[in-house]
């Protein structure tokens, strides 16, 4: 494993939901990016979402009594907007995450916070931003693997292909030849959605009187996610 995340409690955890099964050709990573790629939007912005909903569903359901993970909790002053969002969503929908054990959490914040406080104002480090940007890069390793072999191109070709910010750590992994590879596809890519983009204005103007296609309709909202890299409003995760 990359970047020494195997010790990451977080993530061996994690892996344990994956049955990692060693000797095999593909890597768990790979075989999850074959999946992601089977999925509407970019594979790497949906698999680094799944695996925070994981993170903090473990978090909340595994480790609300565990004074070691109350310690990072407090030093890192709790989550960032939009992971406490996601935090929020996963109690509200999943039973066994309970507002108890988020309310565990946020007290031993508050607890530290107040005592930081008398030095200055602390910042925020959010963990899970920590760790959202390393299982990206684990991803970015993976796809670039995956993008050597004739099967992975064929794959990558039929899916929605990479946002812009996946591309950018996507390149940095790959050797000159894939990057290549990548660049020409989401010039392609582009190309097509501008022809939608065009066709979504035209054909919305008063004296234009023709259907649009799902694709024409949907280009704005694709050309959202290309660029920003994808949002979305639905948990992707099933509680175990
Ligand atoms: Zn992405
Ligand atoms: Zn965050």
């Amino acid at each position: 494993m990359r970047g020494g995340l195997g010790e990451d409690p977080f993530e061996n955890l994690i892996m344990k939901f994956f049955r990692r099964r060693k000797g095999r050709e593909s890597s768990i990573d790979v075989v999850k990016l074959r999946q992601a790629m089977g999925e509407p939007g970019c594979p790497i912005c949906r698999l680094v979402r799944e695996s925070e909903e994981w993170h903090l569903w473990l978090l909340l359901y595994e480790h609300s009594g565990d004074p070691e993970f109350h310690r990072r909790f407090s030093r890192s002053m709790g989550l960032c907007a939009r992971h406490a969002k996601l935090l929020e969503r996963i109690v509200v929908q999943r039973s066994l995450a309970t507002p108890a054990a988020a309310a565990r959490f946020y007290e031993s914040l508050s607890a530290h916070a107040r005592e930081a406080l008398t030095n200055g104002v602390p910042r925020q480090n959010c963990e899970l931003c920590r760790y959202t940007e390393n299982t990206a890069r684990r991803y970015a390793a993976s796809q670039a693997k995956l993008l050597l072999s004739a099967d992975g191109r064929h794959d990558y070709q039929r899916s929605s292909g990479l946002c812009l910010p996946h591309l950018v750590l996507v390149e940095r992994e790959a050797g000159e030849e894939v990057r290549r590879y990548l660049r020409r596809d989401f010039i392609a890519r582009l190309v097509k959605l501008e022809q939608n983009l065009r066709e979504l204005q035209r054909k919305q103007r008063y004296d234009v009187h023709e259907e649009l296609t799902a694709y024409e309709a949907s280009a704005w909202k694709e050309a959202l996610w290309r660029f920003g890299g994808m949002e979305f409003d639905e948990l992707l995760t099933e509680e175990p």
